[in-house]
């Protein structure tokens, strides 16, 4: 009998073993899980399970019973310390358990804000697990002054849900502007213009110098040296791949656990997936933090672990809902060289995409579904669409689609 056994319970695991049982694997599986949770969906944790719209149960990815009944041996708050590869054993609360097949997907960590600048002050709250939250709910009250440090995703989606509960809401981003890492200016502007009239305030080209507080923050001192009076700070700078196992391991490790276009690691049979891989992407390698690329990817590994050969192939997708506003992203806008804004249907509806070249390369659909669905299905069957045609909302872009 073979033994796979997965490191880490969030999307990326809980659809390995999901893709494992449902194509027929019929070995032992084991899934170690730090958090004490069983697997639970991530998105809702800034959005719609923080405003208390969606319940605890709605998070899980699976019931309880899924476990029993699809014998996986489900080991929750329990971490993974070493791994060694020579003799093919974890080491899990001091006890060895061997495998066959490890997976690692063990997901990132939010970056902390250090010591020196206020970061082991009470009031400080990161969005990552599902334990953040929970402390961080009793906190959101109506009238408090809430600051955000960081425009990314984690922190604008944090930002809405608080305003929505009444609280005042200062969000600073240090960079020029607001989600640069994943979208163009015009998406930024959309976005800022979003926050501002719904009554954050937003400061772009501020970054935090330091939080101020007797063991609990008080104060805010940023970096053109504006002092804001605040009651909890929500810190959403960054993530960065938890791969300090596969390091200690003595596996390749470069922004994120290396793998190859199979899912396989520099050793044979360790596999990883999700948001702690680093994995090849035209000539170079790149990262993802997102829901696709965790069940992707790990689909992809369980496939082959069971013989299949494939590569992981795909076109990214990611999504962000802030207030009433729904923006899905579909390919890789980084190296972009024009941006075209194609007017949506609705008054509040746009689209922006991004050429290299002449070349299609991703489409921003804001409250604008169909396009993304369009420009998804563009993007994967690889078609070109001349600057004219996306920049005219009469021209029919599902007619150049292969059926
Ligand atoms: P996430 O998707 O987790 O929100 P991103 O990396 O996309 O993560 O966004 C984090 C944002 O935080 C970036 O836009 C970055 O410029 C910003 N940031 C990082 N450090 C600071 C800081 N000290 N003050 C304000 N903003 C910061």
């Amino acid at each position: 009998m073979e033994k796979i056994v997965v490191v880490g319970g969030g999307q990326a695991g809980l659809s390995l073993v999901a893709k494992l049982r449902s194509s027929g694997y019929q070995d032992e599986i084991t899934m170690v899980c730090e958090e004490p949770e069983l697997p639970y969906q991530r998105p809702p944790l800034s959005k719609k399970y923080l405003t208390g719209e969606l319940e605890k149960d709605r998070l899980y990815l699976r019931p309880k019973s899924f476990y029993a009944e699809n014998n996986i041996d489900l080991m929750l708050g329990c971490r993974c310390e070493e791994i060694d590869p020579y003799t093919s054993k974890i080491k899990v609360n001091g006890k060895k358990v061997s495998y066959n097949h490890l997976v690692l997907t063990t997901g990132s960590h939010p970056v902390k804000l250090p010591p020196n600048l206020g970061g082991d002050l009470g009031g400080l709250y990161y969005i990552r697990d599902l334990a953040d939250i929970t402390s961080l709910k009793p906190e959101i009250v109506v009238g408090r002054n809430a600051l955000v440090v960081g425009g990314g995703f984690i922190g604008l989606e944090t930002a809405s849900a608080l305003i929505s509960k009444g609280l005042h809401v200062t969000i600073v981003e240090a960079a020029d502007r607001i989600m640069q890492r994943v979208v163009g200016p015009e998406t930024s502007s959309y976005f800022r213009n979003l926050h501002r009239s719904n009554g954050a305030r937003l400061l772009e080209g501020v970054g935090l110098k330091r939080l101020i507080g007797n063991r609990r923050v008080s104060k805010a001192l940023l970096s053109n040296d504006d002092e804001l009076d605040v009651d909890i700070v929500i810190v959403g700078i960054g993530v960065r791949p938890a791969d300090a196992l596969a390091k200690n391991a003595g596996l390749d490790v470069a922004n994120g656990i290396r793998v190859n276009q199979k899912g396989q690691t520099s050793q044979p049979n360790i596999w990883a997936s999700g948001d702690c891989t680093s994995f090849p992407w035209g000539d170079s390698y790149i990262r993802l933090e997102s829901v696709q690329n965790a069940i992707d990817q790990s689909e992809t590994v369980a496939a082959n672990i069971m013989g299949a050969d494939e590569n992981y192939e795909f076109v990214p997708w990611f999504w962000t809902d802030q207030y009433d506003t729904k923006l899905q992203i579909s390919g890789l806008g980084a190296g972009y060289t024009n941006i075209i804004t194609r007017a949506g249907i609705k008054e509040n509806s746009v689209s922006y995409w991004y050429m290299r070249g002449d070349d299609l390369i991703a489409v921003d659909a804001i409250n604008d579904p169909r396009s993304y669905m369009v420009g998804k299905r563009l993007l994967e069957q690889g078609i070109g669409v001349e600057p004219e045609t996306l920049a005219n909302p009469q021209a029919d872009l599902k007619s150049l689609l292969r059926q």
